[in-house]
């Protein structure tokens, strides 16, 4: 896969995205900007060499689409860079179970997580429950200093996979890889609120959205995933499918159909993508109410989630009609990438946190006394950059606020 030439023209180098991008704030470094990763990439591949520096440099970018909201030629750089990776083979670096099979399979991915769980015995050291596992040593791709999720005794779908659906809608649950395996509170707190509702959410045999794949660029590995998605959901009629975590929402609506374009799984692609769901979006319409009142909280709306996701910031709305006081921040913190960003947090541990910490500050400085968040990845994140600037702050997905 190679961009559109045109595609890559569009950008006239006006430098608006400087002042937007939270990566070129914190360096400014022009290598760190959409004007600049993007002539990057268009003399690499005109030139159809792609060195260490250029996949580095491709590596640096968020994939947070802040760009997007500035540029008025609308140069979809997140896009850009995912085929950038692509080209120059940045996907070779990485562990085999992101580029092979495994994100594919349920059964390997679960072997990963036993795997991942026993080694955590002795490479990790214990932390408060909900807030993750501190590594004890430096590992490839790991930093000593970041907190990781602390693997449970059984994930939640190890312990719900092959559950029927129940109620007066046919539902089905996408825990993704974050609620599915490596925790266990937000697909148990799904639950209970459907319950209210008198309903069961059907758990299939599920493995990855692929996300994790197309973010590093290993296409083919993406392609794997979205084929063994459609196979999972694909068998029954559900009303609904939904999801807890925005980033596995936003691949599933918008990119599981273009990957799957053309092959005999694009109309299951394209009709189960019409029906995921972001969990909130879907608990919006429905005649719940919750009493949060008197809850300060502190909100980060995942860039995908602002960007991609249908309705993906309805868990804001909610909380504040349930009562909750959602605490105010600058715009333009509001607006920011926690600093996760998939693959660019693990590469560039001490960058990504430059870029979060200053949010957390100012949402906890605002008088929040929870942070929420409805993606997994940001959850890991907002969970790191709390234990550092005050280990008292708990962080939240919305839906654990439901069932206090
Ligand atoms: S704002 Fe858009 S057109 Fe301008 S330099 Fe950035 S990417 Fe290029
Ligand atoms: S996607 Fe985000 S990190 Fe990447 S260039 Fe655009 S604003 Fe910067």
């Amino acid at each position: 896969m190679s961009a559109d030439r045109p595609e890559l023209d569009r950008c006239s180098r006006c430098g608006e995205c400087r002042a937007v991008c939270p990566v070129f704030r914190e360096t400014r470094r022009e290598t760190d900007v959409a004007r600049g990763r993007l002539l990057r990439y268009r003399l690499a591949r005109d030139a159809g060499r792609f060195s260490a520096a250029d996949r580095e440099a491709f590596s640096r970018c968020l994939l947070c689409g802040r760009c997007l909201e500035a540029c008025k030629a609308q140069v979809d750089v997140p896009a850009l860079m995912q085929i950038a990776k692509t080209d120059s083979g940045f996907a070779a670096g990485w562990p085999s179970l992101l580029t092979e099979k495994t994100l594919a399979d349920d059964g390997r991915l679960d072997a990963a997580v036993r795997r991942y769980r026993s080694l955590s015995r002795w490479l990790g050291r214990a932390t408060p429950d909900d807030s993750g596992l501190r590594l004890r040593f430096a590992l490839p791709y790991l930093d000593a200093g970041r907190l990781y999720p602390k693997p449970p005794a059984r994930g939640y779908l190890e312990q719900h996979t092959g559950r029927r659906a129940s109620g007066v809608q046919k539902l089905a649950f996408f825990a993704g890889c974050g609620a599915g395996r490596l925790l266990t509170g937000v697909g148990e707190a799904v639950d209970r609120v459907l319950a209210e509702l008198n309903l069961t959410a059907a758990i299939p045999e599920q493995a990855c959205c692929g996300l994790a794949a197309w973010g590093i660029g290993a296409t083919d590995a993406a392609r794997r995933t979205a084929i063994a998605w459609v196979r999972s959901f694909a068998g029954e009629e559900y009303d609904a499918i939904l999801s807890p975590c925005a980033s596995c929402t936003a691949h599933l609506q918008t990119r599981l159909p273009q990957i799957l374009a053309g092959t005999e799984f694009a109309a299951d692609a394209a009709r189960l993508a019409a029906k995921v769901e972001d969990f909130f979006a879907w608990l919006s319409r429905q005649d719940l109410c919750f009493d949060l009142a008197g809850l300060k909280v502190g909100a980060h709306v995942p860039c995908h989630a602002r960007r991609e996701v249908r309705d993906g910031a309805a868990f804001v709305s909610f909380l504040k009609k349930s009562g909750a006081e959602l605490v105010k921040i600058d715009e333009r913190l509001d607006a920011q990438c926690c600093g996760m960003g998939g693959s660019f947090g693990v590469l560039h541990p001490e960058l990504s946190r430059r870029i979060g910490l200053p949010k957390v500050a100012a949402l906890r400085a605002a008088g929040a006394a929870v942070l929420v968040t409805n993606c997994t990845g940001c959850l890991w994140q907002l969970r790191d950059l709390a234990a550092r600037f005050d280990p008292a702050l708990p962080v939240r997905h919305p839906v654990e606020l439901l069932d206090r």
